[in-house]
């Protein structure tokens, strides 16, 4: 990409979108196209399409979606499949009415099936039955994928997609309705510490496995691709590192610097027992994540104290 291309990032003001701006605008990047949902809605056909033939942006970044925790995906299952069906619709097929140079996808590691062999290959997309408690998203993401790979066979185009495990970092969702666990359990310990609470109470067991990449490592791995990957295939991102959510939630409290108990409500989904994403493509690519756990929990709870308490 030249430094002057035209590039829209689609979904700027959101934990991915936001992390990819500041990182085009780290590396020199100045001619971003960029609109908030409110003056352009992107599952509106129309307005979309009116979008990529005033701008003819040259490179798009497709990071706008409806996202949430377990609870969300499974308290509005048809925004998320209507929306995020709707948002792929419109901005992949006006890029390729519009001559958009490439195009990346971001999607999540929720497309593979719920028990895929550990760690999870790209392969393993469609090989199986998915979680409940995500599969409209994940049914959508893997549209998404697959409108990619159709506009390529069929068109020519260069439509290319990510895959990232769960994310965190700057710009996340706090709302504890809504949010994913990471950002989730930092707020209740802080809040817990702020009012001297006895205890914090974690949904689920505990003892489901997930795997966290810092949203900056997923910036820097999404510009990578779009400058050095051809394939067809999705690609993952993450870390290739694991832990329980009880050892999670232990983290969080030290890093928060919480000092009572952790409970845990049985009566809430654990969701998918282990989602771990093979990482060995992008290696292999030469690109690998550079923010530990730790680190990144640090940082993360330096900008919640500095933007919302
Ligand atoms: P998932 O990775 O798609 O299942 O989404 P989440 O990040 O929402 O949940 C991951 C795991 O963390 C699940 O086992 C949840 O039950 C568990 N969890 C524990 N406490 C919380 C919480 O306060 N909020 C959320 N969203 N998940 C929690």
């Amino acid at each position: 990409m030249d430094k002057d291309a035209k590039i829209y990032v689609a979904g700027h003001r959101g934990l991915v979108g936001s992390a990819l701006v500041r990182e085009l605008a780290r590396l020199g990047y100045g001619n971003l196209l960029l609109r908030e949902s409110r003056e352009l809605d992107l599952r509106n056909q129309a307005d979309t399409l009116a979008l990529f033939q005033a701008e003819r942006p040259e490179y798009v970044f497709l990071a706008a979606a409806k996202v949430g925790g377990i609870a969300a995906n499974n308290s509005f299952p048809a925004d998320f499949i209507y929306d995020n069906l709707m948002i792929q619709n419109n901005v992949i097929h006006s890029a390729y009415l519009n001559g958009v140079a490439k195009l990346l996808l971001l999607g999540s590691t929720c497309i593979y099936p719920r028990l895929a062999p550990q760690p999870i290959r790209e392969e393993a997309l469609l090989t199986g039955p998915l979680e409940p408690t995500n599969e409209p998203y994940a049914i959508a993401k893997i549209a998404g994928i697959k409108l990619c790979q159709s506009y390529n066979r069929q068109y020519g185009t260069r439509f290319i997609s990510a895959m990232p495990t769960n994310l965190y970092g700057p710009n996340d969702n706090f709302d504890l309705d809504s949010s994913h666990v990471l950002p989730a359990l930092m707020r209740k310990f802080h809040e817990a510490k702020v009012s001297g609470s006895p205890s914090v109470t974690v949904w689920g067991s505990g003892t489901p496995y997930r795997e966290f990449v810092h949203v900056d490592d997923v910036a820097r791995a999404s510009l990578f691709l779009m400058e050095r990957y051809e394939g067809w295939e999705p690609v993952n991102i993450g870390s290739g590192q694991e832990l329980t959510i009880r050892e999670l939630a232990e983290k969080i409290r030290e890093v928060v610097g919480f000092t009572g108990e952790i409970v845990f409500d049985s009566s809430k989904p654990d969701g998918t027992p282990r989602k771990l994403s093979d990482v060995s493509r992008i290696h292999q690519l030469g690109w690998r994540h550079g923010i530990e756990l730790m680190q990144g929990l640090r940082d993360t709870y330096a900008w919640y104290l500095a933007n919302l308490c």
